[in-house]
């Protein structure tokens, strides 16, 4: 007889493990199907064990910089295996958390493979067995998995996903990276400072092509001073490899074709949905074209019953928004099954903030400017370079700034872009701002402490305003 549950939630990513406890506080009897690593790619091999890598170069790039602070640091060398066996250990202890949760929140975790296999039912099969269960609402959490190249599949050899560029068989000495996104960035700022030599390519006109332009410039800037190599509007021609390296034909936006040599490469071009072989087709749930599962604004399917959430669905393609999804949807259900004193909020995807750990790191909210005319704003927009921050200068980090985007009409906050140190933790602030739909004048009214980088942001709304005072 199958296994009863009021919810099941396949896949327990950052969405899924989620999902699952808001279900469990909520009162329902509640089932996790995973078939590899509680706490999905984001804990195992995405967000944090890349955060604990940065986290290892920094430290790198500070003492080579020892001296900028009057300091000394003699002998210093980068152990790659040690660095790479520390974010595993960091891995190892959040999935280690999230199994500790499932089993404080009494959720039924089902180690296996999962399928649905009609309107309230799945089959997890795990060698070679199979068990059947059954719940009156399922929730589809399956995430998603590199995109590869067309014509050179990632092998772990010379030829690298995140995953392989997470557990190098060896450091790269010549890397290139083929993709600017945030997950392309951050292995290029990551080896970049550890040592290898990088070049980064990539097909739109810019690097970090979702966020404001004058991000953008500034990064290219930034990186290149540091001594990568960037091709912008430029594409992969031909590329080979074997066991001696990567070789690639590159041409760039003037139509010039340059061929290099490389030790890797690491293929970071997007993600696919994991859609395939869950039963989707069995039970009349459709993909949309890029085969992400169609959902409306609280995580319904267009079959009664079925509920998706986080990289499976549409992007933004972040463990924050998945997990906020899971909360929705948990919540959702509950009212479906008649709870009447819950009130799910909608996804509002203006409000997601999206952080990328390079160095100097970025972070975002809402609109950029372009973005905000295009959609028909009149716009105030203000800037704050880091050089007219006090603490920044002291911290040795004046490299960056603050831009904000305002609705020339009304003062609402239409979006934040911000460049430097700490940006990642800071952006929250604006994020908080525009949820609460903050205007100019609030923000001119909010106090900041004195010296934190914070401060820019204040300048910056000053700025859009003609009134800043540190610059
Ligand atoms: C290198 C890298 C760095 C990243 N850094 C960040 C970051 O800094 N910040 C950020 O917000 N996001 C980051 N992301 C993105 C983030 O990891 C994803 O957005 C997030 O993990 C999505 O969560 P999810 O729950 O939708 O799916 P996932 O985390 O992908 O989890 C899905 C789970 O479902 C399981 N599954 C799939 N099919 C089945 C099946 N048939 N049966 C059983 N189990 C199944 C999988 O094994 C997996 O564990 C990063 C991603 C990568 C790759």
């Amino acid at each position: 007889m199958a296994e009863n549950y009021d919810v099941i939630v396949l896949g327990s990513g950052p969405g899924g493990y989620v999902a699952a406890i808001r279900a469990a506080q909520l009162g329902l009897k509640t089932a996790i199907v995973e078939r590899e690593n509680l706490g999905g790619i984001c804990l195992n091999w995405g967000c944090i064990p890349t955060k604990a890598l940065l986290r290892s170069a920094e430290i790198y790039h500070y003492m080579q910089h020892a001296a900028d602070y009057g300091l000394a640091a003699e002998k210093i060398s980068a152990d790659i295996e040690a660095v790479v066996k520390r974010s595993r250990g960091v891995a190892s202890q959040l999935n280690k958390g999230v199994t500790g949760l499932m089993k404080k929140n009494k959720i039924a975790v089902h180690m296996g493979d999962g399928k649905l296999t009609g309107k309230g039912k799945l089959s997890v099969t795990k060698d070679g067995n199979t068990q059947e269960l059954s719940a009156k609402h399922i929730i589809i959490a399956t995430g998603a998995r590199a995109r590869d190249l067309p014509k050179l599949k990632a092998d772990g050899k010379r030829v690298w996903t995140y995953r392989h560029a997470m557990t190098p068989p060896e450091m790269p000495t010549k890397l290139l990276v083929i993709g600017s996104g945030a997950i392309g960035i951050e292995f290029a700022s990551f080896y970049n400072d550890m040592g290898a030599d990088v070049t980064v390519v990539e097909m739109m006109d810019r690097i970090v092509p979702v966020e404001d332009a004058d991000v953008s410039a500034f990064l290219e800037k930034a990186l290149k001073k540091q001594g990568m190599t960037i091709h912008t509007g430029a594409k992969i021609d031909k590329i080979e490899a074997d066991d001696k390296g990567v070789r690639a034909t590159i041409t760039g936006k003037d139509g010039k074709a340059v061929d290099g040599e490389f030790s890797h490469v690491v293929v970071a071009i997007g993600i696919v949905p994991n859609v395939e072989n869950i039963g989707l087709e069995d039970v009349g749930i459709e993909p949309d074209q890029r085969y992400h599962i169609k959902t409306d604004a609280y995580g319904r399917t267009n079959v009664d019953g079925f509920w998706a959430i986080g990289d499976v669905t549409a992007p933004p393609w972040l463990a924050h928004k998945a997990s906020h999804e899971g909360v929705i949807v948990a919540e959702a259900i509950e009212q479906a099954l008649g709870n009447g004193d819950v009130h799910p909020h909608a996804m509002d995807a203006r409000n997601i903030p999206g952080c990328t750990y390079c160095h100097p790191q970025i972070a975002s909210v809402g609109l950029t400017e372009a973005k905000a005319k295009e959609a028909g704003y009149e716009v105030k927009v203000g800037m704050f370079p880091f050089i007219g921050n006090g603490k920044a200068i002291a911290l040795g980090e004046a490299e960056g700034f603050t831009k904000t985007v305002f609705d020339a009409k009304t003062g609402e906050l239409l979006g934040a872009h911000m460049i430097g140190a700490e940006v990642t933790e800071m952006i929250q602030g604006y994020t908080i701002g525009k949820t609460l739909e903050t205007t100019e004048a609030e923000l001119m009214h909010t106090v900041f402490p004195h010296p934190t980088i914070s401060e820019s942001m204040h300048e910056s709304v000053l700025a859009a305003y003609g009134r800043a005072l540190h610059i």
